[in-house]
């Protein structure tokens, strides 16, 4: 109900004995919380279940015996998302609601369900995922560039086993003893740049990565051109 942007704008005892009073003598308040409550708001919802078990306790109508916590409760809950719904539809909705994000094959889609995954995981408290035993593979057809290992091999062998960027030697050989170290296209494939030596370059892991990654890129992609004498500034082709 969080996630889909419901607001608690009203709480009642409804047991039968509470039907009875007057609707102003129903209403409880949890201690600690104002409606209307927006309950995407709501850090821990065990939290709220205790504090509105406290005052339904304390309700007037209490049995013989004292207070009773398991009283039937009403609550009047707002929602943008129910307008030409049935109540009906909201409840199988309701029941049905996994706020998981699904595995997928899509690159960019996974990197958007990390992020909405992350965002969730730090707002509430979940048990940890279980993952996948098994793991599907997908058939669809992605797009690959068809490179040239000619100019890939000349790179690596200019860097001579140096970063590009940082000037750092490879962080670890590969099994051949060589020196690890990444081909990055100074104007991405994707925005158009050739893959020639003059738009080429050999990096660590973590500068290639922060070449596509950092928000100072631009800046990071400017320096490595003007400190390698082969590297031109090509334009990117939208
Ligand atoms: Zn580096
Ligand atoms: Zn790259």
């Amino acid at each position: 109900m969080a996630e889909l942007g419901m607001v608690l704008d009203d709480l009642q005892v409804a047991s039968s004995e509470a039907m009875r009073l007057p609707e102003k003598k129903r209403q409880i308040r949890p201690k600690g919380y104002t409606l209307p409550l927006e309950l995407s708001k709501v850090p821990d919802f065990d939290e709220l279940r205790l504090a509105i078990g406290r005052v339904t306790g304390e309700h007037e109508t209490k049995s013989k015996k004292g207070g009773n916590r398991t009283k039937r409760l009403r609550l009047r809950i707002r929602w943008i998302g129910a307008s030409g719904m049935s109540a009906d539809s909201i409840a199988t909705m309701l029941a049905h609601w996994d706020p998981s994000e699904e595995p997928t094959g899509d690159p960019k889609e996974l990197s958007e369900r990390v992020e909405r995954a992350r965002i969730r995981r730090r707002t509430k408290k979940a048990a940890p995922p279980k993952g996948q035993e098994k793991v599907p593979k997908t058939t669809a057809t992605t797009e690959r560039y068809i490179r040239d290992p000619e100019v890939i091999a000349w790179v690596l062998e200019e860097a001579a086993g140096n970063c590009e960027s940082c000037g750092s030697p490879a962080p670890f050989r590969r099994a051949d003893g060589e020196g690890f170290l990444e081909v990055h296209h100074v104007r991405p494939l994707g925005e158009g740049g050739p893959d020639i030596i003059e738009n080429a370059t050999a990096c660590c892991p973590n500068c290639h990565r922060r070449l596509h990654h950092d928000p100072a890129k631009n800046t990071l992609r400017r320096k490595l051109i003007a400190s390698i004498n082969r590297l031109k500034d090509f334009q990117a082709k939208t």
